[in-house]
């Protein structure tokens, strides 16, 4: 198994010099699947059938040497709140049981255009609201790390299945911090793109002013090319955005001599772990003699985004889960005695309780006589917060953070104080509400624990973004360190 735990790019090689063959990539994947997923439980559904197909058509088009793509052949994980038509979808929620997506979601599409091999559906916090994915309304994830410890949320499953070589790549969803935190605290890479970047159609909605899908890989690379086959206009997303994509390998290994890089002063927040601290430090001392210009920067409206977005998140979502009834999609409770009793019973019994406190914040910040006093205001600030990342962009072309102020902690340990779960994503849920990019790359062990360093862009620079943490993992061998966790033929 080993020789296969790596980034795409490497098991392209191997699969073009037909040195393995897709369906042996594939079977050595599941076997890593077989061998360690009843530790960490990433996976929710093994679509075995489908990556078999989709494997033995990806030897052919390598025989042929026809339609060759970067994922031609690559095994990748779904995160479940992402539709593949044909498979069961549940957005890690008891509710959808049983709903089977009569369509994909353009990501899944692009993807299976190009070759890639579906793997199967991982596990997440229900709706993707949580940061440890022990809100799943099936079973929690294990990180690969410390297997006592949470992975982090909610792409907790897509997170761990690439840390543990259960995959090679996999896709995630990023509302406030979703895709980065679960990467930083498995020590894998992670993109949050720019709002209207990729395409949200198929993507089960949680809060859909701020939902984005991105990348959870080994790498750099490997990140900018699943980036590069999901990016684009797509006319079923009305958000999407129509700007070009840009060629994300051009300026890639461009360095970071001249840039500006800023370092936002309220982002080394109280409760940061020292090791957290001392590791982003050493990355800004490695940028600065690779010739980057270190500037302190600051956003000082950040310390409001965090209750800004925990009104906007559950006002978008009480609209956004409204319509699962009994009716329509997946489980119906069946003891109703009339509909409005049936309604109240599949919510009852489908919803998780993280899902059911959203929906009623979420429903009272709506509710007239409270619309003004928090959901208008939580906008405005919103609006400060865009102002914040914008002024700063005057000064510097990127800022650097870390992306959790912890590493991965016990599971558990904050199940019972869900304001200590919310603080998790102080430093990435800024970047949703201020419509920026960001990046999570690993950059030290604490303990054993990987640490994330987080480089965030201005709107539509992903390219800028992944220059910038190309850098520093050109220069740093951390995106090597794999789990410690056994695997098979290791
Ligand atoms: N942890 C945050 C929340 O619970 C963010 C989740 C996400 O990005 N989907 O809402």
């Amino acid at each position: 198994m080993t020789q296969f735990w790596r980034p795409i790019h490497e098991l392209h090689q191997m699969l073009v010099d037909r040195e393995i063959s897709a369906v042996e990539l594939t079977d050595a994947i599941l076997a890593q699947v077989d061998a360690v997923d009843e530790k960490t439980r990433a996976y929710l559904l093994v679509t075995r059938d489908l990556a078999h197909r989709q494997a033995r058509a990806a030897d052919e088009r390598l025989r042929a040497k026809r339609d060759l793509r970067p994922l031609t052949g690559i095994p990748m994980a779904i995160k479940d709140v992402l539709c593949i038509d044909g498979v069961a979808a549940t957005a890690g929620s008891r509710i959808l049981e049983g709903f089977v997506p009569p369509y994909s979601a353009t990501v899944v599409e692009r993807l299976a255009a190009d070759g890639a091999v579906f793997l199967g559906k991982t596990n997440c916090d229900e709706f993707a609201m949580g940061s440890s994915n022990e809100n799943s309304g099936y079973w929690p994830v294990h990180n690969p790390w410390q297997l006592d410890r949470v992975p982090g949320g909610s792409s907790g499953g897509s997170a761990a299945a690439v840390a543990a070589g259960e995959a090679v790549a996999a896709l995630g969803s990023d509302t406030g911090g979703s895709i980065r935190q679960p990467a930083a605290l498995t020590g894998i890479v992670g993109v949050k793109p720019t709002y209207g970047r990729v395409s949200r159609y198929g993507l089960i909605a949680f809060a859909s002013s701020l939902d984005q899908v991105g990348p959870m890989t080994l790498d750099v690379r490997d990140a900018a090319t699943v980036l590069q086959a999901i990016a684009g206009h797509d006319p079923r997303d009305s958000t999407s955005s129509p700007r070009p994509v840009p060629d994300y390998f051009e300026h890639l290994a461009e360095g970071v001599k001249g840039l500006r890089l800023g370092v936002p002063k309220e982002y080394f927040v109280d409760g940061m772990e020292p090791e957290v601290e001392a590791a982003i430090r050493a990355a800004i001392r490695l940028y600065e003699r690779q010739g980057a210009h270190i500037e302190e920067v600051s956003l000082p409206n950040s310390r409001y985004a965090l209750p800004a977005y925990y009104i906007i998140a559950p006002a978008e979502a009480s609209s956004n889960l409204a319509r699962y009834d009994g009716i329509r999609y997946g489980r119906q409770a069946g003891r109703g005695r009339n509909l409005i009793e049936e309604y109240q019973a599949t919510r009852q019994d489908g919803f998780g309780n993280e899902v059911k406190r959203r929906i009623m914040l979420g429903t009272y910040a709506l509710s007239s006589g409270y619309y003004d006093a928090y959901y208008l205001k939580a906008q405005k600030v919103r609006t400060l917060v865009v102002e914040d990342f914008a002024r700063a962009f005057k000064k510097v072309d990127v800022l650097i953070s870390a992306t959790s102020p912890t590493v991965a902690f016990p599971l558990g340990a904050k199940t019972q104080d869900p304001l200590a779960m919310y603080l998790n994503d102080v430093l990435t849920l800024p970047g949703n509400l201020g419509n920026v990019c960001g990046i999570s790359i690993p950059c030290g062990l604490a303990n054993g624990l990987p640490i994330g360093l987080q480089v965030i862009a201005p709107g539509f620079r992903e390219d800028l973004m992944l220059r910038v943490a190309y850098a520093f993992e050109a220069a740093t061998e951390f995106h090597r360190r794999r789990a410690p966790l056994v695997s098979v033929g290791a």
